[in-house]
């Protein structure tokens, strides 16, 4: 815990720092603000806006979402915005804001006055606004939020006398004590339930709405001492003190522990900042006429063209999306309140159509009068967003490059996830059901708390998180669930929100369920389940059972294996489109790491028109191979090496037909051995233990003596570096005998293919070179292998032969490497350990500290690092053409399936990328969505 803390207090004061370097505003910027040389505050208002939908960087996204909303005539309550420079400036200066922005606000603010009618802290009419985050990026519930800012001791009177309703203005005025004091003035929120608790056990009140004015009145009276006795001052009567005190709140929680780990989990830059919404306040919470909710053009869970909402009458906004109580289906609405429904539907399509892609909106109707408060592109899981932008294209209202821009590639990557056997699902009684919040299917052991989760999830054990609620402070427990499960909150609550964005399958709303999170139980149906024990739900239907189930292929694999029929499955067909309408406009090949024939055939169906690297030592791994590679690592003579090579060549060449027949005709690049060779053997510390074992048991003979053998070959070819020692071309070069039995295996079984009418296209490539003369040392080898065996069968097969470029003297010295080398294939698993130092298998004791440094973003082994690596990829791509320009250029590291590093490969000009065969339909989006974004050599 102490570790943790300090680690959260570290990360904060690094991001803090992190602000500072890359700073929208430079030192002059800030100079020209306190002259009031540029503008920092936007207003909205009376059908116009300063901003627009284009100002995503300046307003964040609500400002311009609102401000769009105003210059289309929406009912929009006014308000303006503080642009995210000034979240900047906030850091910069070391939480001051300087004076001549703080004019800017005035003056908005008086706007704001004029065009409400009303005053802030005014006793007969007062205004009263919302002060809301905002960042370019949405991310939900992590920052804070303050409502019915402006009341104080007499504006509440005031807002009493407008409204004829002091229940209402002495609960909008305690709600806004609450909140203005546990955002602000950072008192724990239990001081306040405690004593409103305490009101309503007095009064016998059961519900909040029981209490009468009177009662709420005392209720601001109790809040108002726990403010003095917490903060040791009065609660601030000022109003204008009270909106630069929340202002300033609002972008302090952009470096809250929470946001923080919400931005490091979706890459979203720390120096960007939040805005602040200062927005004037409508009430859905003045009685039964008045409601206030949340929707989506479409579904978001599942794409299906549907109104898709829910709403509370009689609450405010916090009410609906902090999944307190469960709201009412937005259909419902229609009866409620049919005039303001009708008028949100006109309005909401009316968005649809403007913005070209689906809405998440956010409304208020005070007493039959609709507001628009926000509108953004909605947050879609994965299913989802390959739907509706199928179905938008059909619709005519975005282009196929629109909808390829439109999709996240991951979304690709969550549409191959696996679903239950639907059998065995099907056997096991249902224990209850939720709201389908995010499809999926999850099965784990029951967990009760974000931390809990991440514990089990580190012994590496399924978990499925077990909430009441979700709160935003369980982000950590949410991202290493396989499903998220809450009793409570509809559809657009958090934890439907969050699980949907990182497409973990999420149930909210199982309202049977009855959790004690302290005790790590719940009960449902008479049963009662501990931590531990096992849950699965399905997230597209809401069915949860109290059961391990094993889950099945998803619909795409299914037909891809042939196991469903291509016109049985609508969403085979949505995605076939979406990479179909990529391979158009992508200029990238994309190929596929595989080893084995199954593999191969995978990644072809997959799109992958290509391999791009077969590691022929996987194959060494295959079942009773392992003996024979053993057998040829301990020869000690050259006549007995050859021996064990004869008995692999056939296993190899076998492979390699199966590779090459899969490909059909297509490129495929296999490289020469390349791990250590002690990998193939036991690891030392264990044959020692059994040898001291055969020993104590006073044993002796044959099996003691080859163990004594092995381990003394083990010992000799020990190294204390390993990733730097004896690998790669080096093996190939001292223990030419290898090149030459895989060139042969490669060939024959491309000869083979060849006679039986089959074309072939191989390509062998040298890993690990670092000097063109240890290129043209295995060359000479590849070349004499190849020619012999086309002689031997009289089939004439085009090869190439051409080496990775994974060591930085490589890439330095790629023009000379270019005459001996056909072909690059970047390993930049190899070349970021090398240019960073950093080893590829250690790296993990260290790596969380230095992103939480702030020392590195992100991994590098993850994505590509285009700043360190990126001049290295570079260099080699440019010396290598200047030799031999027609070199083909590929990338055959992880990185060539991350979308980040595609964009840096499509800007080198890469001729393609290569990945895992899960990976290629991310890889063939990312290409196109690069392709469309990026001009080659920019
Ligand atoms: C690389 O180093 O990037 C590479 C693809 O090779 P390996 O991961 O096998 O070392
Ligand atoms: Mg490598």
């Amino acid at each position: 815990m102490a570790k943790a803390m300090a680690r959260t207090a570290l990360r904060d004061r690094a991001a803090v720092k992190a602000m500072k370097p890359k700073g929208v505003k430079t030192k002059a910027a800030r100079g020209a603000a306190r002259r009031g040389g540029s503008r920092h505050v936007y207003f909205f208002g009376n059908g116009k806006a300063d901003g627009d939908r284009t100002m995503k960087d300046t307003l964040g996204g609500k400002g311009s979402g609102l401000a769009e909303m105003t210059n289309a005539g929406l009912p929009v309550p006014p308000g303006f915005t503080i642009s995210t420079d000034v979240c900047t400036i906030y850091y910069q200066e070391k939480a001051k804001i300087p004076a001549a922005i703080e004019a800017e606000m005035q003056e908005n603010l008086r706007k704001l006055e004029k065009a409400a009618g009303a005053t802030l802290g005014s006793d007969e009419n007062p205004l009263l606004v919302s002060v809301r985050s905002g960042a370019k990026f949405s991310m939900p519930g992590m920052m804070d939020t303050i409502l019915n800012l402006g009341l104080n001791d007499t504006a509440v009177e005031g807002l009493k006398t407008r409204t004829s309703n002091g229940r209402f203005a002495f609960d909008s005025y305690r709600r806004f004590i609450q909140m203005f004091g546990s955002v602000v003035l950072e008192i724990p929120k239990d001081a306040f339930e405690h004593e409103f608790e305490a009101v309503k056990r007095e009064r016998g009140a059961k519900l909040d709405t029981d209490l009468d004015e009177a009662a709420l009145r005392e209720v601001v009276d109790r809040y108002k001492k726990v403010v003095r006795d917490k903060s040791g001052k009065a609660f601030p009567q000022d109003p204008h003190e009270q909106l630069k005190m929340a202002r300033n709140a609002v972008f302090r929680s952009w470096m809250n522990p929470r946001a923080q780990e919400y931005r490091r989990i979706y890459d979203i830059p720390d120096h960007i900042g939040t805005a602040v919404n200062v927005q004037m306040m409508v009430f859905g919470n003045t009685g039964e006429r008045s409601a206030t909710g949340v929707g989506f053009t479409r579904n978001p869970a599942t794409g299906a063209k549907e109104f898709y909402g829910e709403f509370l009458v009689n609450a405010q906004g916090e009410d609906v999306v902090a999944g307190i109580r469960t709201p009412q289906p937005i259909t419902e609405l229609e009866k409620v309140l049919p005039k303001a429904y009708k008028e949100l539907r006109t309005i909401t399509s009316r968005l649809e159509k403007h913005y070209r892609d689906v809405q998440d909106f956010e409304f208020t109707i005070q007493d039959e009068r609709l507001f628009m408060l926000q509108t953004r592109n909605g947050k879609r899981t994965g299913y989802a967003a390959v739907v509706i932008a199928t179905d938008l294209v059909e619709e005519k209202l975005i282009t196929p490059k629109d909808a390829i821009l439109q999709i996240d590639p991951e979304a690709l990557s969550q549409l191959l996830a696996p679903g239950f056997d639907q059998k065995e699902w099907a056997a096991l009684p249902v224990a209850t059901k939720g709201l389908p919040a995010s499809p999926g299917a999850a099965s784990g052991h029951a967990v009760f708390s974000a931390d809990e989760a991440v514990k089990w999830a580190d012994r590496g054990k399924p978990v499925v998180l077990v909430r009441r609620e979700t709160v935003p402070d369980d982000i950590h427990g949410m991202f290493v669930s396989q499903g998220i499960l809450t009793a409570t909150g509809g559809m657009t609550s958090h934890a439907a929100v969050v699980g949907r964005q990182m497409g973990k399958p999420s149930i909210v709303g199982a309202g049977e369920l009855q959790i004690n999170e302290a005790q790590k139980q719940f009960s449902v149906g008479g049963k009662t389940v501990k931590e531990g024990d096992f849950v699965s739900f399905d997230g597209l239907t809401g069915e949860v059972k109290l059961a391990k189930v094993a889950s099945k292929p998803s619909e795409i694999l299914q037909v891809l294996n042939r196991q469903m029929k291509e016109k049985d499955s609508d969403i085979f067909r949505r995605f076939n489109l979406i990479l179909t309408w990529s391979d158009k406009f992508r200029r990238m090949g994309i190929r596929a790491n595989a080893d084995q024939p199954d593999q191969a055939e995978l990644a072809y169906a997959f799109g992958a028109r290509g391999i791009g690297l077969c590691r022929t030592e996987h194959m060494f791994f295959g079942e009773g191979r392992i003996p024979v590679v053993q057998q040829m690592i301990l020869a000690t003579t050259e006549k007995d090496r050859r021996a064990a090579l004869d008995k692999l060549l056939p296993l190899q060449r076998g492979d390699f037909y199966g590779v090459f027949k899969a490909m059909h005709g297509e490129p495929v690049t296999i490289r020469t051995i390349d791990p250590p060779l002690h990998e193939f053997l036991p690891k030392r510390e264990e044959l020692m233990v059994e040898i001291a074992t055969l020993e104590a048991k006073g044993k002796s003979g044959k099996e003691l003596e080859e163990k004594r053998t092995l381990l003394h070959r083990v010992e000799q070819l020990h190294e204390f570096n390993p990733m730097l020692g004896h690998r790669g071309v080096r093996l190939g070069i001292t223990y030419p005998e290898i090149t030459e039995m895989q060139t042969r295996a490669i060939m024959e079984a491309a000869c083979q293919l060849v006679k039986e009418g089959i074309k072939v296209t191989p390509e062998i490539m040298i890993p690990l070179v670092g000097h063109v003369k240890e290129l043209r040392d295995q060359k000479v080898v590849v070349d004499r292998v190849a020619e012999a065996v086309i002689k031997e069968t009289g089939v004439k097969v085009k090869y190439l032969v051409g080496t990775m470029i994974e060591v930085p003297r490589g890439a330095m010295t790629a023009d000379q490497i270019a005459d001996a080398a056909q072909f690059f294939s970047f390993g930049t698993n190899d070349l970021t350990q090398l240019t960073f130092g950093f080893s590829r298998d250690d790296v993990g004791k260290f790596l969380r500290v230095y992103t939480d440094k702030k020392i590195l973003d992100k991994d590098p082994f993850a994505t590509f690092d285009v700043d360190g690596v990126g001049p290295v990829v570079k260099t080699a791509v440019e010396l290598g053409r200047r030799t031999r320009p027609d070199i083909k250029l590929g990338v055959c590291g992880e990185h060539g399936g991350d979308p980040a590093s595609i964009h840096f490969f499509e800007k080198v000009g890469l001729d393609y990328v290569s990945c895992s065969p899960y990976r290629v339909p991310v890889a063939r989006l990312a290409a196109a969505q690069a392709a469309l974004s990026v001009r080659v050599g920019d």
